[in-house]
Protein backbone atom coordinates (compact mmCIF):
# COMPACT_ATOMS: atom_id res chain seq x y z
CA UNK A 1 0.00 0.00 0.00
CA UNK A 2 1.03 3.59 -1.29
CA UNK A 3 1.30 5.84 2.37
CA UNK A 4 1.70 9.47 2.31
CA UNK A 5 1.85 12.07 5.15
CA UNK A 6 -1.31 13.15 5.62
CA UNK A 7 -2.51 16.52 4.62
CA UNK A 8 -6.03 18.27 5.67
CA UNK A 9 -7.80 17.77 2.15
CA UNK A 10 -6.71 15.36 -0.75
CA UNK A 11 -8.46 14.88 -3.66
CA UNK A 12 -9.81 11.45 -4.35
CA UNK A 13 -13.15 10.17 -5.65
CA UNK A 14 -13.87 6.14 -5.28
CA UNK A 15 -14.66 5.23 -8.73
CA UNK A 16 -16.47 1.82 -7.38
CA UNK A 17 -14.50 -0.55 -9.45
CA UNK A 18 -14.39 -2.98 -6.55
CA UNK A 19 -10.38 -3.65 -6.39
CA UNK A 20 -10.18 -3.05 -2.99
CA UNK A 21 -12.83 -5.02 -1.28
CA UNK A 22 -10.89 -8.05 -3.57
CA UNK A 23 -7.71 -10.26 -4.00
CA UNK A 24 -5.43 -10.60 -0.48
CA UNK A 25 -6.85 -8.08 1.18
CA UNK A 26 -7.57 -8.22 4.48
CA UNK A 27 -9.75 -5.87 6.87
CA UNK A 28 -9.60 -6.42 10.55
CA UNK A 29 -12.48 -6.13 12.08
CA UNK A 30 -13.05 -3.86 15.76
CA UNK A 31 -15.58 -5.38 18.10
CA UNK A 32 -18.40 -2.51 16.84
CA UNK A 33 -17.51 -3.57 13.11
CA UNK A 34 -18.58 -7.03 14.90
CA UNK A 35 -21.58 -5.40 16.51
CA UNK A 36 -22.62 -3.69 13.27
CA UNK A 37 -22.10 -6.60 11.05
CA UNK A 38 -23.88 -8.64 13.24
CA UNK A 39 -26.92 -6.64 13.92
CA UNK A 40 -27.22 -6.10 9.59
CA UNK A 41 -27.25 -9.99 9.26
CA UNK A 42 -29.97 -10.40 12.15
CA UNK A 43 -27.83 -12.35 14.21
CA UNK A 44 -28.31 -12.65 17.99
CA UNK A 45 -25.00 -13.14 19.00
CA UNK A 46 -21.25 -12.06 17.19
CA UNK A 47 -20.45 -15.88 17.42
CA UNK A 48 -22.77 -16.63 14.65
CA UNK A 49 -20.14 -14.62 12.53
CA UNK A 50 -17.43 -17.18 12.87
CA UNK A 51 -20.01 -20.16 12.93
CA UNK A 52 -21.24 -19.19 9.59
CA UNK A 53 -17.60 -17.92 8.08
CA UNK A 54 -18.16 -14.38 7.46
CA UNK A 55 -15.27 -13.06 9.86
CA UNK A 56 -12.09 -15.86 11.15
CA UNK A 57 -9.29 -15.02 13.68
CA UNK A 58 -5.88 -13.98 12.13
CA UNK A 59 -2.86 -12.98 12.71
CA UNK A 60 -2.37 -9.17 13.21
CA UNK A 61 -0.75 -6.57 14.47
CA UNK A 62 1.83 -7.88 17.29
CA UNK A 63 1.17 -11.17 16.53
CA UNK A 64 -2.33 -11.08 18.53
CA UNK A 65 -4.66 -13.25 16.85
CA UNK A 66 -7.94 -10.41 15.31
CA UNK A 67 -11.11 -11.00 13.87
CA UNK A 68 -11.01 -10.09 10.34
CA UNK A 69 -13.80 -10.92 7.28
CA UNK A 70 -13.43 -14.36 5.35
CA UNK A 71 -13.18 -13.62 1.82
CA UNK A 72 -14.89 -15.89 -0.90
CA UNK A 73 -12.69 -17.42 -2.84
CA UNK A 74 -14.34 -18.70 -5.90
CA UNK A 75 -14.19 -17.84 -8.81
CA UNK A 76 -11.86 -15.31 -7.37
CA UNK A 77 -11.01 -13.45 -3.45
CA UNK A 78 -13.90 -11.23 -2.86
CA UNK A 79 -15.61 -9.92 0.54
CA UNK A 80 -18.62 -12.04 0.89
CA UNK A 81 -20.48 -7.79 1.62
CA UNK A 82 -19.49 -6.84 -2.37
CA UNK A 83 -22.38 -6.61 -4.43
CA UNK A 84 -21.36 -6.15 -7.81
CA UNK A 85 -24.06 -3.73 -10.23
CA UNK A 86 -24.17 -4.24 -13.85
CA UNK A 87 -24.43 -0.46 -15.20
CA UNK A 88 -26.57 0.03 -18.54
CA UNK A 89 -23.46 0.21 -20.44
CA UNK A 90 -22.67 -3.11 -19.20
CA UNK A 91 -19.70 -1.99 -16.96
CA UNK A 92 -19.23 -3.31 -13.09
CA UNK A 93 -19.80 -1.07 -10.50
CA UNK A 94 -18.82 -2.71 -6.86
CA UNK A 95 -20.89 -1.59 -3.37
CA UNK A 96 -20.76 -2.60 -0.34
CA UNK A 97 -23.66 -4.30 1.01
CA UNK A 98 -22.72 -2.55 4.79
CA UNK A 99 -22.71 0.22 3.55
CA UNK A 100 -23.21 2.88 5.00
CA UNK A 101 -23.60 2.59 8.83
CA UNK A 102 -22.52 -1.08 8.87
CA UNK A 103 -19.67 -0.67 6.95
CA UNK A 104 -16.51 -1.50 8.98
CA UNK A 105 -14.52 1.43 10.45
CA UNK A 106 -11.13 0.89 8.25
CA UNK A 107 -13.50 0.56 5.23
CA UNK A 108 -15.71 3.71 6.02
CA UNK A 109 -12.11 5.37 6.77
CA UNK A 110 -10.35 5.03 3.55
CA UNK A 111 -8.63 5.66 1.96
CA UNK A 112 -7.54 7.26 5.06
CA UNK A 113 -6.14 4.73 7.42
CA UNK A 114 -5.54 5.61 11.35
CA UNK A 115 -2.65 4.81 13.50
CA UNK A 116 -3.15 4.74 17.63
CA UNK A 117 -0.58 4.79 19.76
CA UNK A 118 -2.38 3.73 23.42
CA UNK A 119 0.57 5.11 25.29
CA UNK A 120 -0.16 8.24 24.64
CA UNK A 121 -3.78 8.22 23.00
CA UNK A 122 -2.47 10.18 20.63
CA UNK A 123 -3.68 9.13 16.79
CA UNK A 124 -1.95 9.79 13.01
CA UNK A 125 -3.74 9.70 9.67
CA UNK A 126 -2.40 8.39 7.02
CA UNK A 127 -3.39 9.19 3.08
CA UNK A 128 -3.25 5.40 2.06
CA UNK A 129 -4.02 3.89 -1.38
CA UNK A 130 -6.85 1.21 -0.14
CA UNK A 131 -5.10 -0.58 -3.78
CA UNK A 132 -2.15 0.12 -5.52
CA UNK A 133 -3.96 0.59 -8.73
CA UNK A 134 -6.68 2.87 -7.34
CA UNK A 135 -8.53 4.82 -9.82
CA UNK A 136 -9.79 7.23 -6.80
CA UNK A 137 -6.49 9.14 -6.52
CA UNK A 138 -7.56 10.85 -9.90
CA UNK A 139 -10.43 11.97 -8.79
CA UNK A 140 -11.39 15.80 -8.46
CA UNK A 141 -13.72 15.54 -5.38
CA UNK A 142 -11.98 17.20 -2.00
CA UNK A 143 -11.83 14.74 0.86
CA UNK A 144 -10.77 16.99 4.05
CA UNK A 145 -9.42 14.42 6.67
CA UNK A 146 -10.95 16.64 9.77
CA UNK A 147 -14.60 16.44 8.58
CA UNK A 148 -14.19 12.59 7.95
CA UNK A 149 -12.66 12.38 11.44
CA UNK A 150 -15.72 14.58 12.82
CA UNK A 151 -18.23 12.57 11.43
CA UNK A 152 -17.11 9.35 12.44
CA UNK A 153 -16.06 10.76 15.68
CA UNK A 154 -18.51 8.14 18.01
CA UNK A 155 -16.39 5.03 15.80
CA UNK A 156 -13.17 6.16 16.21
CA UNK A 157 -13.52 6.83 20.06
CA UNK A 158 -15.35 2.96 20.00
CA UNK A 159 -12.43 1.79 18.56
CA UNK A 160 -9.74 3.46 20.76
CA UNK A 161 -11.43 1.91 23.76
CA UNK A 162 -11.28 -1.37 21.97
CA UNK A 163 -7.37 -1.53 21.37
CA UNK A 164 -6.69 -0.27 25.02
CA UNK A 165 -9.15 -3.45 26.25
CA UNK A 166 -6.77 -5.47 23.83
CA UNK A 167 -3.93 -4.32 24.95
CA UNK A 168 -4.62 -4.74 28.62
CA UNK A 169 -6.41 -8.61 27.77
CA UNK A 170 -4.12 -10.08 25.18
CA UNK A 171 -4.25 -13.31 27.27
CA UNK A 172 -8.01 -13.49 27.74
CA UNK A 173 -9.42 -11.62 24.62
CA UNK A 174 -12.24 -13.41 23.43
CA UNK A 175 -14.80 -11.34 24.90
CA UNK A 176 -14.21 -8.73 22.61
CA UNK A 177 -14.97 -10.80 19.64
CA UNK A 178 -17.85 -13.04 21.65
CA UNK A 179 -20.90 -11.49 22.79
CA UNK A 180 -24.78 -11.26 23.12
CA UNK A 181 -26.79 -8.61 20.71
CA UNK A 182 -29.01 -7.98 23.71
CA UNK A 183 -27.46 -4.40 24.82
CA UNK A 184 -26.46 -0.93 23.20
CA UNK A 185 -22.81 -1.46 22.41
CA UNK A 186 -21.98 1.76 24.42
CA UNK A 187 -23.40 -0.43 27.30
CA UNK A 188 -21.44 -3.39 26.78
CA UNK A 189 -18.25 -1.23 26.29
CA UNK A 190 -18.55 0.45 29.44
CA UNK A 191 -19.31 -2.77 31.08
CA UNK A 192 -16.15 -4.76 29.91
CA UNK A 193 -14.28 -1.20 30.94
CA UNK A 194 -15.42 -2.36 34.51
CA UNK A 195 -14.27 -5.04 34.16
CA UNK A 196 -17.97 -6.92 33.65
CA UNK A 197 -16.89 -10.09 31.16
CA UNK A 198 -19.56 -12.23 30.56
S1 LIG B 1 -9.83 0.62 -5.31
FE1 LIG B 1 -10.18 2.82 -5.02
S2 LIG B 1 -11.67 3.42 -6.61
FE2 LIG B 1 -11.72 1.19 -6.45
S3 LIG B 1 -13.41 0.77 -4.97
FE3 LIG B 1 -11.49 0.87 -3.80
S4 LIG B 1 -11.35 3.01 -3.11
FE4 LIG B 1 -12.86 2.95 -4.77
S1 LIG C 1 -17.01 -4.55 3.99
FE1 LIG C 1 -17.71 -3.48 2.15
S2 LIG C 1 -16.18 -1.89 1.75
FE2 LIG C 1 -15.28 -3.35 3.19
S3 LIG C 1 -14.14 -4.83 1.92
FE3 LIG C 1 -16.22 -5.65 2.21
S4 LIG C 1 -17.43 -4.93 0.47
FE4 LIG C 1 -15.55 -3.70 0.56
Amino acid sequence: MQMDAVTPKIHFDCTLCGECCCGSMKVFLNSYDLFKMASFLKMNHSDELFKRHFVILDQGQNTLNLPRIRFKTKPFPFCPHLINDLQEDLGLRGLCSLHKEHKPLICQLAPFSRKLDLKTGEDEFTYTLPHPGCPGSSGIRVLNIEEEKASLAKELDFEKRYYTLLSQNEEDSQFLWSFPLTQTFENLLTAWEKGLKP
